[in-house]
């Protein structure tokens, strides 16, 4: 059992845990903090590369240039240099490379921040457990697994999605696979002939349905989902200054708009800074995500990348800089109906895939092999295979189902031990729009009260319900680097100061 007032646990060691953790780390030495232990929890004992850049098959890409991904958003570069130095850098002429190699940069700079606590008097201990209860005693956290307890004074959560809660009716059915990843398992268990429905039409179906091409998967491949919308493709490109949607425009027009702008003014100044990028009027209609006659619709979005990049797709990768603060700005029921009807659309129109991978999906659409369909329904387990049921009233059968859905972090009726516990014990309430409610400054956990529960803070995709898009590692990094700072301040307050 550990006590130090200067203890500070980290839940989730992912790509955000070690984001977390090196942040930590420099921010004590900077600020010249007495020795601090950082106990580090991770419940797969695999450290640094959570479920994004777990060892895997080459199948599974970033999506961002490597000049655009780092653990330190203050060095944008980091990955890019880390490359440069490895004597023998993998695919290192791909515009997008293979997430497993990131995982790679994330473990060495995880062992490098470990190695630097070590040299300046502070320590970093990696436990591989998982911590199923939490309870507030006096000032501390009692942090427990289901074999050790741990008292820590601040606690930061860094847990990553929730496991998806849809199709769990299927869960023990042979055939089906609740998550694609690791990729190289899902192929494994697939026969080349066996047909394949993949529920989900984002970035995880779509890798799952490459990873099986790649396999030399013949069967019939369907992705499913309710929409039907493809992400669109895109080519790699130099990042775009904001001109509209800064901090400031943003903040000056909350002010003279009485403090919340509506859906109508945050779409208007997000059209204005896609059309000046686009260097004509920008219609959300002409760039329509994918949905319908998939396969032509595919053809069209790649002809369209003949004429070279989409400007307008750069500013919506810069406005990870302010999407926050543009969600902050609408009012809770503005906030929900984004949520209801124009999210999907959306993250379809945000989060493209590379060329590469559209090119993929176009040849297999057109030798037929691939199918999309929106509409699903519902899927049983039926004659020793699946029954998928579509709006329509048509009904297809499958061998296998793989679900490729992400959570919506939604708390209610959670299964999670940990997050049951947050919420039990009155250290957290559940945001209506998914995860625990956070201070959107600095994203310390709330207590029902409204008022933060002491030290306790929570970073990622379980803050979705207050900073909206947590699944972009730039975003999470600065989220990181922004509670580091703040705890470090902390320790450094008077022991008399309430924590
Ligand atoms: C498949 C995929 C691909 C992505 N690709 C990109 C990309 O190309 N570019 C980009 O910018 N972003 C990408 N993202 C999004 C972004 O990288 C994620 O926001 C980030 O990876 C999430 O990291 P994380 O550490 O928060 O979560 P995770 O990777 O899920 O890690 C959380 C960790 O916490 C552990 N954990 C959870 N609960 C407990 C507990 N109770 N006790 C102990 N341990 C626990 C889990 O085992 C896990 O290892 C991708 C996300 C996914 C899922």
């Amino acid at each position: 059992m550990s006590h130090d007032k200067h203890c500070i646990a980290i839940i989730g060691v992912g790509a955000v845990g070690v984001s977390m953790i090196i942040h930590l780390v420099k921010d004590l030495i900077a600020s010249r903090a007495a020795a601090t232990e950082i106990l580090a929890f991770e419940r797969s004992g695999r450290f640094g590369t959570g479920v994004a850049y777990q060892p895997d098959l080459d199948a599974a890409i970033l999506n961002r240039t490597r000049h655009n991904m780092s653990a330190q958003p203050q060095y944008p570069a980091d990955f890019a240099n880390w490359l440069a130095r490895q004597p023998d850098p993998d695919c290192a002429d791909a515009d997008y490379l293979p997430r497993p190699l990131f995982g790679r940069y994330l473990q060495d700079a995880l062992q490098q921040a470990v190695d630097l606590a070590a040299t300046t008097g502070h320590r970093v201990r990696l436990i591989p457990a998982e911590i199923i209860d939490v309870k507030r005693q006096e000032d501390v956290y009692l942090l427990l697994s289901d074999r050790d307890t741990w008292r820590v004074k601040h606690l930061i959560l860094a847990t990553g999605n929730q496991r998806s809660g849809q199709f769990l009716h299927l869960r023990d059915k042979p055939g089906y696979r609740h998550s694609p990843y690791p990729l190289v398992q899902t192929c494994r268990a697939i026969h080349p002939e066996q047909r394949v429905a993949i529920i989900g039409s984002r970035l995880s179906a779509v890798d799952t349905v490459i990873a099986l091409s790649r396999q030399g998967h013949r069967g019939p491949i369907t992705l499913m989902s309710r929409q039907g919308y493809l992400p669109m493709a895109q080519l790699p490109q130099a990042n775009a200054p904001l001109r509209y949607c800064t901090v400031e425009r943003i903040a000056a027009q909350k002010t003279a708009c009485g403090g919340w702008l509506s859906l109508r003014m945050v779409f208007r100044l997000v059209l204005k800074e896609l059309s000046a990028a686009a260097g004509c009027r920008f219609s959300a209609k002409r760039h329509k995500p994918l949905k319908g006659d998939a396969a032509a619709l595919l053809d069209l979005d790649i002809q369209a990348l003949d004429a070279g990049p989409r400007n307008w797709q750069a500013v919506f990768v810069a406005l990870n800089a302010v999407i926050d603060e543009l969600w902050r700005s609408l009012r809770p029921q503005d906030q929900q109906r984004f949520r209801d009807f124009g999210y999907s659309r959306f993250m379809a129109l945000r989060v493209p895939i590379p060329l590469p991978s559209a090119l993929t999906l176009q040849k297999l659409l057109k030798r037929e092999q691939l199918e999309i369909r929106s509409g699903i329904r519902r899927i049983d387990h039926a004659d020793g295979g699946f029954l998928a049921q579509f709006e329509d009233g048509s009904q297809a059968m499958f061998d296998i189902v793989v679900n490729a859905t992400s959570s919506d972090n939604r708390l209610q009726n959670t299964a999670d031990p940990l997050y049951a516990a947050l919420l039990r014990e009155q250290l957290a309430i559940a945001h209506p729009l998914g995860g625990v409610e956070v201070d959107w400054a600095d994203n310390q956990v709330l207590a029902p009260s409204g008022a933060p529960s002491g030290g306790l803070y929570a970073v990622g995709n379980m803050t979705c319900g207050t900073h909206l898009f947590c699944s972009v590692y730039e975003t999470n990094t600065r989220h990181c680097q922004r509670i580091s700072r703040q705890l470090t301040e902390r320790l450094h307050r008077p022991a008399t100061h309430p924590i």
